[in-house]
């Protein structure tokens, strides 16, 4: 699929071997698909998920909805800014309307989004039809594109599916961290036959296995390829970064110079590195860690500028 969205992504994104002994003595291959490298403020997966919704808004506003640190809605107000439509972001926490902004909301504002902030319980019930329709009111946007929460749609999907096709014969098992699902629901789609993704949610709850399912239905008719999640690798939650984890994702950093974003993709690492150790993978497996996005703000010198196609 060619985008006619003009934003010179790096596709496909680059795919790199990491020697790790965790891995080599088991027999396994590890590979890190670097999504992160596709463009340098729409990263990663939310380049994948936004391109086809941006398409389909064809210049209507855009309406999105997010958390106070969401990378969904950084990446909705970068393309905003860079491809001049209106973005609105929807942000859980009435209570943060009246503090200073953080630095994630604090970018989103200063590339034009414009924020709301509702209460959470009125955020729970977003996808009501008329809490729906009375948040577009308040924006006065009746009129505008919605994008749901974190991006996932069915047009995120099968934007995703273009990510399993990279792959196709590079890995045997393909590994995502997931929140909404969007990014996996689409990988799966996209992956040869005889290779497997595997998801390591994020979020506590275990309601993961449905939504990805329904949104494959949505997007592709059916549920697609061969997936499975791996539900113990959360460490309590979203956003939860408890010491084990952050020592984790230093040590990796250190080992492979990888700057390693920590709500997603240090747990997906953690969880690779662990299945490793219990064997779970049989020896001559190449496994394929997608590196989804990368630290916010990201570290100084460390933003990379892709070259472009
Ligand atoms: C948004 C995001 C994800 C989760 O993607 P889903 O499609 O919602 O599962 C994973 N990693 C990073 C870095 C993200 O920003």
């Amino acid at each position: 699929m060619t985008s006619t969205v003009p934003l010179s992504p790096r596709l496909p994104s680059p795919l790199q071997e990491v020697c790790d002994d965790r891995f080599g003595r088991r027999g396994l291959r590890l590979l890190l698909k670097r999504d992160d490298l596709i463009h340098p403020e729409l990263i990663g997966n939310k380049w994948r998920k936004l391109v086809p919704n941006i398409e389909a808004a064809a210049g209507r506003p855009l309406v999105t909805f997010g958390g106070a640190y969401s990378n969904h809605l950084r990446a909705t107000a970068a393309a905003g800014r860079l491809l001049g439509f209106p973005t609105v972001g929807v942000v859980r926490g009435q209570e943060l309307a009246d503090r200073p902004r953080n630095p994630s909301l604090a970018r989103c504002a200063a590339d034009g989004m414009r924020l709301h902030f509702v209460d959470r319980a009125t955020y729970r019930r977003k996808t009501e039809p008329p809490v729906l329709a009375g948040i577009l009111r308040a924006v006065g946007a009746e009129a505008a594109y919605v994008v749901p929460e974190g991006g996932s749609n069915a047009e995120a999907a099968r934007g995703c599916r273009a990510l399993g096709g990279e792959l196709r014969g590079a890995a045997d098992v393909v590994a995502v961290a997931c929140g909404t699902g969007g990014t996996l629901a689409g990988l799966a789609a996209g992956l040869a036959p005889d290779q497997r993704a595997l998801g390591v949610p994020v979020l506590r709850g275990g309601f993961l296995e449905a939504g990805v399912q329904a949104l494959q239905e949505r997007a592709f008719g059916a549920r697609t390829g061969s997936w499975s999640l791996d539900e113990r690798f959360h460490f309590g939650g979203y956003a939860r970064t408890p010491p084990e984890l952050e020592a984790f994702a230093q040590d990796f950093e250190a080992r492979h110079g990888l700057p390693v974003e920590r709500l997603y993709v240090a747990k997906l690492l953690y969880g690779l590195t662990v299945l490793a150790g219990e064997g779970a993978f049989s020896r001559g497996t190449t496994i394929a860690a997608v590196v989804t996005g990368r630290p916010f703000p990201s570290p100084p010198g460390g933003r990379e500028s892709p070259d472009g196609p």
